[in-house]
């Protein structure tokens, strides 16, 4: 099975590679072979990629999925807002099917703006039925996704079982794979963040956690000086964390993962993308919730792009496109297969169209796609190969029946729990 992309501009990711204009690009058996001007194969079925920029698939590191049903219902709303709304009001009326089809659609939606790779960050509620369902949705969409298993967050208890349970479940899945979402030591005691990384190595599971600090705290110097930091460990967020702190990360190969939206508007403080970078560390993107922002990166690099000019004009338009690429395969531990157009990987590629009224005439496809992208944009995705978008369309998969189920979902949802769905909700944060 092979796949000609004729003729794109091809942003491969890849400096071996560089950018080519009026370039080829042949898949076999859903793996790049050859990335050259001129490529013949006659036996090859042809995407026709002029007036297309031919582009990595991207990879969001960190979304709460299940919160689908409620997009941009809190675009006003603060953390704590969110928070109540979110984890104190309707994440106790969950069932498996409101997991399930808000992890599909999300799933679905992140997909149709070019996300080839996304970890699902799952806190909705701890028990099989719902994990079980979030990794069903996930293997029904014909994507690249990692089920990272935020076990304890729910119920606050030992986990162990539970993540054994799922991880056999997985066990040699090619597209679906699994993460451990920790709790970190603001949640939990070291000893649990210990025992919970030494199982995470035994099962070969990378694991991601949440941190931050106000400025007074300091958890990375804290799981430092326990020798718990570990290069296939993600922090999200990081706001707040010092310079040192994130030299030690650099200095551990740790990752760190920005949700730029997020962080301004629910009152994180700046993303940390310039001091990461002065210290060593290569930031990545992520969406982390929907109810807030939107689900697509173009947004996610135009806000962190943004953030970091107004702060100190740091950054150019390719380093948000490397962020949202190569660098975030490397932070899931995917680079030799996903992140950039290089023979030898899996062909996870989408092609950009050139000629619409929003971006033509594009003179800089990688300034362009920063400054001006959008998800109307994404013609045709490749995920290992298997063209999953074309035309403008996601090809599988009855859309509209999932919609209607997604919907009914969120009403069933909001009646249980008594919220308005008219835009007049104003969560109450409870004091903790
Ligand atoms: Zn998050």
């Amino acid at each position: 099975m092979k796949t000609l992309l004729s003729g794109g501009t091809v942003v491969s990711m890849d400096p071996a590679v560089g950018d080519l204009d009026r370039s080829d690009v042949l898949v076999e058996n859903g793996v790049i072979v050859k990335v050259a001007e001129r490529i013949d194969a006659p036996d090859a079925q042809v995407i026709d990629a002029s007036d297309r920029i031919v582009l990595p698939g991207f990879i969001d590191n960190h979304r709460h999925t299940w919160q689908t049903a409620f997009r941009g219902i809190g675009a006003d709303w603060t953390f704590p807002q969110w928070a109540a709304a979110m984890h104190g009001t309707v994440k106790p009326h969950y069932t498996p099917e409101d997991v399930y089809v808000a992890t599909l659609l999300g799933r679905l939606e992140a997909l149709h703006s070019g996300i080839t790779t996304m970890l699902d960050w799952y806190h909705v509620a701890q028990g099989h039925e719902h994990e079980d369902a979030a990794v069903a949705a996930l293997r029904a969409a014909p994507a690249r996704s990692i089920f990272c298993l935020g076990a304890g967050w729910a119920a606050p208890h030992s986990v162990d079982d539970d993540i054994r349970r799922v991880r056999s479940k997985l066990d040699g899945d090619d597209l679906v794979t699994m993460a451990w979402g920790l709790r970190g030591v603001e949640d939990t005691s070291i000893d649990t963040v210990t025992r919970e990384l030494k199982l995470a190595a035994e099962l070969g599971l990378r694991t991601s956690l949440h941190t931050g600090s106000d400025g007074t705290q300091r958890p990375i110097a804290e799981l430092r000086e326990h020798g718990l930091l570990r290069n296939t460990t993600t922090f999200v967020h990081a706001n707040g964390i010092s310079d040192e702190e994130l030299r030690m990360l650099a200095d551990a190969g740790s990752s760190i993962s920005i949700s730029p939206d997020v962080e301004l508007k629910m009152g994180f403080g700046s993303p940390v993308t310039g001091r990461a970078l002065a210290a060593g560390l290569r930031p990545t993107l992520s969406i982390d919730v929907v109810p807030s922002v939107a689900g697509d990166m173009f947004s996610a690099m135009r806000a962190a792009f943004a953030a970091q000019r107004g702060l100190d004009g740091g950054l150019r338009a390719r380093d948000l496109l490397q962020f949202a690429t190569l660098d975030a395969a490397q932070s899931c531990g995917l680079d030799a297969r996903t992140g950039s157009v290089t023979p030898g990987k899996d062909a996870d590629i989408i092609l950009l169209r050139t000629d619409d009224l929003t971006v033509f005439p594009v003179t800089d496809p990688v300034g362009t796609i920063v400054s001006a992208g959008h998800a109307g944009l994404v013609d045709t995705v490749l995920v290992a190969g298997r063209v999953v978008k074309r035309d403008g369309a996601l090809v599988d998969g009855d859309l509209s029946a999932l919609k209607s189920r997604l919907l009914a979902s969120r009403n069933r949802i909001a009646t249980a729990a008594d919220v308005p769905l008219d835009g007049s909700w104003d969560p109450q944060p409870t004091s903790a």
